[in-house]
């Protein structure tokens, strides 16, 4: 099949990549003509583990191209993917600007090539990113406003993507489920088609109403940043009672009508998706008079602990409130594990308080060393006006950040910080902040056992589980 694909970020290029990879012919455009020229000379713009071969494979094979121009794409196109950005708006609504900005485009270009009498045939126009419920009827006016009729010219179907960034490859050419929303057999047809070769060990294609797709995407993203946050909770709680939240995960985990997955306690989710999509939902439900409480509560929880670190890291190395001359290795910049994506990352609003608080912080991340100082460039650390700002600077390698660290927060759970040298780590760290000499360790994530970090002579601190003093 010819796939147009607009917008070509982590969503766009992974489905490009993945549909030209089943031998589809694929055309990614973007408005950003750097990226464009980026992809184009064969650079990928995303860090994403195992694009690359298909990437490559898509260009060499002729099968996958990038361009700026719409038109160009649009004209043999069967399927046109939206896969543009939908980032929070007024009062936390989801800003559709950019997807109903190119359906207007591709609208007017549909409609000037019926009127030059060539004509584009029909195309499935899909809605790809997260949108709230009602956002295909609005797409579909979109277009028919340029006098096209939709079941003649075009259908609009809903597509929810639920790809996981550092998997996203995976998730997109083995999905557990597509779901498509549309009531015109004839667009059910073509996403069908286009779909059967990702799901031939027998995962279903739900196809269902446009509205209940919408809803689908925004349910399933705000039940697990529930699961989430509910774990969070339960660890706050462990603190204070005494209780080791890692056994209460196996003990609540193993029961199949919870399962284990998304029961790890730590300083709270972040992302591109899941605080503006719960954020989203929230106001949808305001908008149609529900308070949907559990949401509103989801949200404060998380926004504290992404921030519970820092009065931690204040009482146990700070003087008179502050952080002056205190030096942070960081370990972790992205939101999770195997993405470059630091949208929304705890990471950077534990630093961005650190660095407030007057710390001079030495941060290291495998992939996301480059999307964060594009962020901090965009929008600068800042001091709160009266006292001097700390400082923010980037280490070649974990044990760099570490070395001369009064302090050592784990921010992210990357595979390689889960067994370091720990004598090398804390040989080469301070132990002057702490009131028994150890060098002080906070753990955002529990990627380390509290026993052997007491062994290894660390006053080691994280999420939910008993302190253990150090062998000091
Ligand atoms: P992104 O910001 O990485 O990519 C969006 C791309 O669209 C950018 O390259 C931008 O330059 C381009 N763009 C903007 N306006 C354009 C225009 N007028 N024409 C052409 N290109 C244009 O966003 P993303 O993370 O890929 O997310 C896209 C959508 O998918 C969002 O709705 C998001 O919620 C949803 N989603 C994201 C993920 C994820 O893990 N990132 C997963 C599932 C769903």
């Amino acid at each position: 099949m010819n796939i147009a694909v607009v917008g070509t970020g982590y969503v766009g290029l992974v489905s490009g990549v993945c549909f030209a990879e089943m031998g589809n012919q694929v055309a990614c455009v973007d408005i950003d003509s750097g990226k464009v020229d980026s992809l184009r000379d064969g650079r990928l713009t995303i860090y994403e583990p195992g694009l690359e071969v298909y990437f490559e494979r898509g260009r060499r094979e002729g099968r996958l191209t990038f361009t700026t121009d719409l038109a160009s794409a649009l004209e043999p196109a069967d399927a046109v993917f939206l896969a543009l950005p939908t980032p929070p708006g007024e009062g936390g609504a989801a800003d559709l600007r950019y997807v109903l900005g190119v359906a207007d485009d591709v609208g007017r270009l549909l409609a000037e090539a019926k009127a030059d009498g060539e004509g584009w045939g029909y195309k499935v126009i899909v809605d790809k990113s997260t949108v709230p419920v009602g956002t295909a009827d609005r797409v579909t006016a979109a277009i028919e406003r340029h006098g096209l009729e939709a079941g003649t010219d075009f259908d609009v179907v809903s597509n929810p993507e639920f790809l996981r960034e550092g998997a996203a490859v995976d998730d997109f050419m083995k999905p557990e489920r597509v779901v498509v929303g549309t009531d015109s057999e004839r667009a059910a047809d073509v996403m069908r088609r286009l779909y059967e070769p990702f799901v031939r060990s027998g995962n279903p294609i739900l196809v269902m109403d446009e509205k209940s797709a919408e809803m689908t995407k925004y349910a399933a993203n705000a039940m697990l940043a529930t699961k989430i946050t509910f774990m969070n909770e339960v660890a706050n709680l462990c603190e204070r009672v005494g209780a080791d939240v890692d056994k209460v995960r196996r003990g609540i985990g193993t029961d199949s009508r919870i399962g284990p997955k998304f029961l790890y306690a730590g300083i709270g989710f972040g992302g591109s998706c899941f605080p503006k999509d719960v954020q989203a939902l929230h106001r949808t439900a305001r908008e149609n008079d529900y308070d949907f409480q559990i949401l509103g509560a989801v949200l404060d929880v998380n926004d504290e602990q992404r921030r519970s670190m820092v009065p931690r890291v204040l009482e146990a190395a700070g003087t008179d409130g502050r952080l002056d001359g205190v030096r942070v290795g960081l370990w972790g910049l992205a939101f999770k594990p195997h993405t470059d994506d630091v949208r929304e990352s705890p990471a950077h609003v534990i630093i961005r308080e650190l660095v407030r608080l007057g710390a001079d912080v030495h941060a290291f991340d495998p992939e996301a060393a480059g999307t964060t100082k594009e962020t901090f460039e965009r929008e600068p650390l800042e001091g709160d006006g009266t006292n001097s700002v700390g400082s923010l600077s980037y280490a070649e390698s974990a044990y760099a950040a570490a070395d001369g660290a009064d302090v050592l927060v784990v921010a992210t759970e990357w595979p390689e910080f889960r067994r370091p040298d720990l004598e090398r780590v804390r040989a080469s760290m301070t132990g002057g902040r702490s009131g028994d000499g150890a060098p002080l360790v906070f753990d955002g994530r529990n990627v380390f056992d509290p026993e052997r970090m007491a062994e290894a002579g660390f006053t080691y601190h994280s999420v939910g589980r008993p302190h253990i003093a150090p062998a000091v």
